[in-house]
């Protein structure tokens, strides 16, 4: 009987067990699932907070069950972690209790220290060192906060009693009793505390954040062993050998290996992913520099942008102004235009993301006339998304990354065909959504399948087709267009008070 991989997959909302097998066509098949819903905490405008005990309640929770399902723990041959990154938890050596809620990377609360460090010439020095621009975002701010939120944190950290982590770490330390306070290199190098190319914790950094580097994990390849399961957690010794943050684990789950190569995925919001290769690539253009994955002797680095408001675009349409009754519906809505009549809907909800990093900026709607109804304002939603995928294509090939041919795409939004025409419209590159679509989970048990041995590289062996989108629009159309966005963007920024 096949060997199968326990795929724990750590997200914001909730929290996923996957178990996968290998297939006899080569790579990785789903065979059991079991997923818990995650409370969110909001105890002031712009603080977000999870419980990190019931992060790890939920992760033993849906993993014993999937490995019920699946036939018991003997069929198990390891374990692989892919998680929220950034996320940032603290907690006690000794007892194994979190010492406060964790803060999550949508968390604003440490503005004003990342904003000091700025204003006092900081960021070019972080950026060269570790691809990141200064962002409450990163984990480094969020770690320094709770070592002074809570009394005596501080001291108690530089003696070794206090440990910090991202939610992998957390969890690693929880499923190991313990005994391996470690990290992947992908989430490490979220923190903005790792250099880069040499992929180790950088004591000027820490010194730079007030984070004191005993308390940090130790550094590890994304297939390394990172830790030995206790037998009273899952049944069984199984080892831990594989993690990556989950947007990098969602560029090995699509299989985009080489340099020219990447994956966007449409959610909630969106995250471009592009495979640089082995040497990590400066950005001039605000990308983020981060590391796509190192394993098994193999390290490629990534370029990475962030479009904040993607599907919850269309949760607005639905669920707040009520022009749509669900979001299925906007693919027939917007085809049903025979072109947008000059609208153009930019989501700055929550201001807008790469390449702009413009927090201030607000949502805006241009270009309405007496003509215009709901169907333009859901055509502008689904427009927005391909105009900011493009604006981050273009910020890409301004850093000189390679070349872009083909956009792998997952995530809620990719349903929606129409849309992913206009992407691959606008973008002027192939687009192509694969038929599995649990694209992170995928790629945590790719790392750990490879780790282990059952499997021998990570590249892709889909088992169906996937769909694909060729551009078909003429460059006079596509120019028109972005004209329009640009045009309407800058109306955005402009209206900032
Ligand atoms: P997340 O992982 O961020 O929670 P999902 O990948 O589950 O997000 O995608 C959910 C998002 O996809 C929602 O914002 C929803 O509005 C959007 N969505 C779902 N179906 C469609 C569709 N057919 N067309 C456009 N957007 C859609």
């Amino acid at each position: 009987m096949s060997k199968l991989i326990l795929a724990i997959d750590q997200g914001t909302t909730s929290t996923r067990a996957i178990a996968f097998e290998t297939a006899p066509e080569g790579g990785l098949r789903p065979v059991a699932v079991s997923q818990i819903e995650l409370a969110q905490h909001f105890p002031h405008p712009g603080w977000v907070e999870h419980d990190a005990g019931e992060i790890w309640n939920a992760t033993l929770q849906t993993c014993r069950e999937v490995i019920r399902k699946a036939g018991g723990v003997g069929r198990f041959a390891a374990v692989g972690i892919t998680n929220q990154r950034e996320t940032s938890v603290m907690w006690d050596a000794a007892t194994g209790e979190p010492l406060h809620r964790a803060i999550v990377w949508q968390d604003r609360r440490t503005a004003d220290a990342t904003g000091k460090l700025a204003a006092a010439g900081e960021e070019p020095g972080v950026q060269a060192a570790t691809g990141l621009i200064l962002d409450p975002y990163f984990s480094a701010s969020k770690y320094a906060w709770l070592l002074d939120a809570v009394p005596g944190a501080r001291a108690r950290s530089e003696a070794g009693e206090v440990k910090l982590g991202t939610i992998e770490c957390w969890l690693i330390w929880k499923l190991t009793g313990g005994a391996s306070h470690v990290t992947d290199a992908t989430n490490a190098s979220r923190t903005s505390l790792m250099e880069l190319t040499t992929r180790e914790w950088r004591a000027d950094l820490c010194d730079l954040f007030g984070v004191p580097m005993a308390a940090l994990p130790e550094i590890r390849g994304c297939a390394a062993l990172l830790g030995m399961c206790e037998a009273s957690a899952l049944g069984a010794a199984l080892p831990i050998h594989g993690a990556a943050g989950d947007q990098q684990a969602a560029l090995v789950g699509h299989g985009a290996l080489k340099p020219g190569e990447a994956k966007i995925t449409y959610g909630t919001g969106a995250f471009l992913v592009a495979n640089v290769g082995a040497t990590p690539v400066a950005s001039s253009s605000r990308l983020l520099g981060t590391l796509g994955y190192a394993a098994a002797g193999q390290v490629a680095y990534a370029l990475e942008g962030s479009i904040f408001s993607a599907g919850s675009a269309i949760q607005w349409l639905r669920d707040g102004l009520g022009v749509l009754e669900e979001s299925r519906r906007s693919e027939a809505m917007a085809q049903g235009l025979k072109d947008n009549g000059g609208v153009y809907l930019v989501p700055g909800f929550t201001g807008l993301g790469a390449p702009w990093w413009a927090p201030d900026v607000r949502g805006a709607v241009v270009g309405l006339t007496r003509d215009s109804g709901p169907a333009h304002f859901v055509r502008a939603a689904l427009e927005s998304l391909a105009y900011q995928t493009r604006d981050l294509l273009d910020a890409l090939e301004k850093d000189g990354a390679p070349p872009l041919e083909v956009l792998k795409v997952d995530g809620g939004v990719t349903a929606n065909a129409w849309a992913m025409q206009f992407v691959a419209d606008v973008c002027g590159v192939t687009v192509e959504r694969p038929a599995f679509q649990e694209m992170t989970a995928l790629g945590a048990a790719k790392l750990a399948a490879l780790g282990v041995g059952l499997i021998g590289d990570l590249e892709d062996h889909p088992v169906e087709a996937p769909a694909r989108w060729q551009p078909r629009m003429g460059a006079d159309e596509r120019d028109r267009l972005l004209k329009g966005w640009r045009a309407a963007v800058k109306a955005a920024i402009v209206a900032v008070p």
